[in-house]
C-alpha cells in the first residue's frame, strides 16, 4: 500500500506514529548495550504500517524532517522515564535531508536539554548516501553533531557503493554494517574475508562497529571471531513497543549474570588477553626484520619509552640502544645484537639469544635489564624476523 504525504502528515499530527525500540547487544557478552528507535504507524483500527510503506514517501519532501524530530522527542520522553533506572543510549535515524537544515545541532541540543538528558544518551544515525554530493559539508555536519557531545553512526554501510576511502575519512563514532553483507550463515569464504577486513579497518580507525540484521547462530558465531562490537538482529530481539523495552531494560539490569569470558572468547579476544599478560612482564616488545633492516616497537598503552622510536631501521635502533647503557656493557651488546651476528646465529640454528646489561633509567640510575631475542617465522615471508622482549630485572 502506498500512502500520500497528506495522509502521513495527518497520521503524524494525530499521534499515530509510534516509536518502537530494537535493543543492541555486545557481541562478546550478549549484554544489552543500547537501542535503535524505529518508527511505525499504528492506525486507529490497530493496523501496524511498517516504515517501508511511508518513510520513502516522506523522504520526498520535508515531511521526513518533521517525523525525525518527532521521533527524537519521543525518544527523549522514553529516556526521561528511565531516570530512576539505568539508561541505555538510543539511536535515532535522520534523513539526509537534514544535511541542509539550518542550526541542526542547536535544535538537537535544545530538544535534549529541555528533557535534561545527557547528550551522550543520543546517537544520530545517518546513511552514507547523505554524502553523495557534498562530501565536505557532510563531514562538517558530523563534526558539529559530535562536538555537541552526541555520537554519530554511519548506517547501512555496505549497502550501496561504499568504499574504504569513505571509512578512512568519515569522522563518525560508529559504523553499522548493513545486513546485505551477511549471508544466511556466513559460509562464503570471500564474504567472510570482506567482513573481517571491514571490522579490522574500522577498529584501527577507532570506530565502533555494529552488525545489523543478525538472525542465525552461525552468523553470531562468525561475528564473535571478528572485531565486531555490537549486534542488532532478530537473534536477540525484534523492535518492540516502549513499554516492553522499558521492562527489558529493567530486568536486564537486575537479572544479568556476567558471562564467563573464556567460554565465549574469540581468537581476537584471546590474543588481547595474552598480550595483557605479556606486557605485564615486558613493557617493551620489538619486532625486527633482520633481512630488511627494519623494526617496529610495541609498548603498553600507558607505557611510553622516551628513548625508543616506534619504527625505523634496525641498525639505528641498536646504535641508540647501545648509547643508553653502561659504557662497560656496550661492546658486548653491540657484538651480539648487530645484524650480521644475528643472521650468523640464525644460520647456525640458534633459536634465541639473550643478554643482561645495565640500562640508565630516567632517574640516572643503572639497572640490570635483560633483552631476549627470539627468532620467529612468518608464514607469509621468508624474511628473518626476531621478537625482542625486554624486562627490568630489578622491578
Ligand atoms: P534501518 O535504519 O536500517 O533499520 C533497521 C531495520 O532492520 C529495521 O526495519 C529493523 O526492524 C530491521 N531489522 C533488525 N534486525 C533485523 C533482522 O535480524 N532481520 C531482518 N530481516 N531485519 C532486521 P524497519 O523498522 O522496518 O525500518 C526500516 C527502515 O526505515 C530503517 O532502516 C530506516 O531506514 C527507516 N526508518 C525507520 N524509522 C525511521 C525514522 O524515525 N526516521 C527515518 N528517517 N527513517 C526511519
Ligand atoms: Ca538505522
Ligand atoms: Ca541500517
Amino acid at each position: 500500500m502506498k500512502y500520500t504525504a497528506e495522509e502521513i502528515r495527518a497520521a503524524l499530527e494525530n499521534n499515530e506514529l509510534v516509536v518502537y525500540y530494537q535493543p543492541l547487544y555486545l557481541t562478546m557478552t550478549s549484554r544489552l548495550k543500547s537501542a535503535e528507535a524505529l518508527v511505525r504507524w499504528i492506525k486507529p483500527d490497530g493496523t501496524l504500517v511498517p516504515p517501508s510503506e511511508f518513510i520513502p514517501v516522506a523522504e520526498e519532501s520535508d515531511l521526513i524532517m518533521d517525523i525525525d524530530w518527532y521521533v527524537t522527542r519521543q525518544v527523549c520522553r522514553t529516556l526521561e522515564k528511565q531516570n530512576m533506572m539505568p539508561q541505555f543510549p538510543i539511536s535515532v535515524n535522520f534523513s539526509r535531508r537534514h544535511l541542509h537544515e539550518k542550526d541542526f545541532t542547536e535544535k538537537l541540543s535544545a530538544i535534549v536539554d529541555s528533557f535534561d538528558l545527557l547528550h551522550q544518551l543520543l546517537e544520530i544515525e545517518i546513511t552514507e548516501s547523505a554524502m553523495v554530493e557534498e562530501e565536505s559539508r557532510f563531514y562538517e555536519w558530523i563534526v558539529s553533531i559530535r562536538n555537541a557531545g552526541f555520537s554519530v553512526a554511519i548506517d547501512d554501510f555496505g549497502s550501496g557503493l561504499s568504499s574504504l576511502q569513505f571509512i578512512k575519512d568519515v569522522p563518525a563514532d560508529v559504523l553499522k554494517i548493513d545486513k546485505s553483507l551477511l549471508s544466511h550463515n556466513c559460509e562464503d569464504e570471500k564474504e567472510r574475508i570482506v567482513l573481517e577486513s571491514i571490522f579490522t579497518f574500522a577498529h584501527r580507525l577507532r570506530m565502533k562497529t555494529v552488525a545489523e540484521g543478525v538472525e542465525t547462530k552461525e552468523q553470531l558465531a562468525f561475528l564473535r571471531t571478528c572485531d565486531c562490537n555490537k549486534i542488532q538482529g532478530y537473534i536477540f530481539a525484534r523492535p518492540m513497543p516502549e513499554k516492553e523495552y522499558l521492562s527489558l531494560c529493567q530486568s536486564h539490569q537486575v537479572a544479568e549474570e556476567p558471562k564467563d569470558i573464556l567460554e565465549i572468547q574469540s581468537p581476537t579476544s584471546a590474543v588481547n588477553l595474552l598480550m595483557d599478560a605479556i606486557f605485564r612482564r615486558y613493557p617493551l616488545i620489538i619486532f625486527s626484520n633482520l633481512t630488511r633492516n627494519t623494526f617496529h616497537a610495541m609498548t603498553h598503552e600507558d607505557f611510553t619509552v622516551k628513548n625508543c622510536p616506534s619504527a625505523g631501521t634496525y641498525d639505528d635502533l641498536i646504535r641508540q640502544g647501545t648509547e643508553s647503557m653502561h659504557p662497560d656493557d656496550r661492546e658486548r651488546f653491540a657484538a651480539l645484537f648487530n645484524r650480521e651476528n644475528l643472521l650468523r646465529e640464525y644460520a647456525a640454528g640458534t633459536r634465541e639469544v639473550r643478554i643482561v646489561t645495565r640500562q640508565k633509567g630516567d632517574d640516572g640510575i643503572y639497572r640490570n635489564t635483560e633483552t631476549a631475542d627470539y627468532f620467529v617465522k612468518s608464514k607469509y615471508s621468508d624474511d628473518i624476523i626476531t621478537i625482542a622482549l625486554a624486562q627490568n630485572l630489578e622491578d
